[in-house]
């Protein structure tokens, strides 16, 4: 009997997250980490909601987006599932009000504008988001923010300090910790070191900000072994991407 294509899709995000649930228990395992402390955020960017469903069926409970009218969407066709959003994408302030209507922790926090307009809508909408600053690690310590050859984004190191107290002082938002990506062709070992003595110079001042959202599909060993409490995780679990969009 010929299996209906959700089965298939089904049977392989099943596999696949029993990979990566594999890789996660054997990487924890290596640092010395509980597995509790450690969350597989499901990046479903370019893929349809049902595959959002079926993750939730699944036991998956954190969904990545990276592009608001996408995220939007999708969210809105998952309502009731009990799931959290995450929003990982860079973020214009005048989509603040379309990403703060759906999501639970914005991970792209990287200026005072942006921090200033989630404020603004957070409040207008009766909601409490988490925040996560985005940190860059592109170039050399003490590069410049945003851009270099990663071009993803992200607050100077040095930058952190005053804009997690500008989100902490900030109605409607709950400052939760930092977030990064591995720049391209760097050794993601010496950037997630980096990113987790941010973090730690970040907890000192805000005790409550423990998230470190570090690792991808490509580089989650590395992360836990360097503190990452969040990984965001797309192509291992849900297949490679078409190639234009990243
Ligand atoms: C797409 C994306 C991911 C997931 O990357 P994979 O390599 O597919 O696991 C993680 N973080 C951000 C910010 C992304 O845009």
């Amino acid at each position: 009997m010929a299996e209906a294509p959700a089965d298939r899709r089904r049977e392989e995000l099943a596999a696949a997250l029993a990979v990566v649930g594999r890789r996660v228990e054997d990487a924890c395992r290596a640092a010395g980490r509980p597995r509790s402390e450690v969350t597989v955020i499901a990046v479903t960017k370019t893929y349809p909601a049902s595959d959002v469903r079926l993750l939730a069926a699944l036991g998956v409970t954190d969904i990545g987006e990276n592009r608001d009218q996408e995220a939007a969407a999708k969210a809105a066709e998952c309502t009731g599932l009990g799931l959290r959003w995450h929003f990982i994408g860079q973020l214009q302030t005048n989509k603040a009000r379309q990403v703060v209507a759906f999501a639970d922790v914005i991970h792209s926090v990287d200026r005072t504008r942006l921090v200033d307009a989630l404020s603004r809508e957070a409040v207008r909408a009766g909601r409490e988001i988490g925040c996560l600053i985005q940190v860059s690690l592109a170039g050399a310590p003490g590069a410049g923010s945003a851009g270099g050859p990663g071009g993803r984004g992200g607050a100077a190191p040095a930058d952190v300090p005053a804009l997690a107290d500008a989100v902490a002082r900030a109605g409607g938002l709950r400052l939760d910790g930092v977030m990064a990506v591995a720049p391209l062709g760097a050794e993601p070992s010496e950037a997630f070191g980096r990113l987790r003595s941010v973090a730690e110079r970040l907890r000192e001042d805000h005790p409550s900000a423990r998230v470190i959202s570090a690792g991808m599909s490509g580089d989650m060993t590395q992360a836990i072994a360097h503190g990452a409490t969040h990984l965001r995780v797309g192509t291992a679990l849900l297949g490679r991407r078409t190639p234009f969009v990243r």
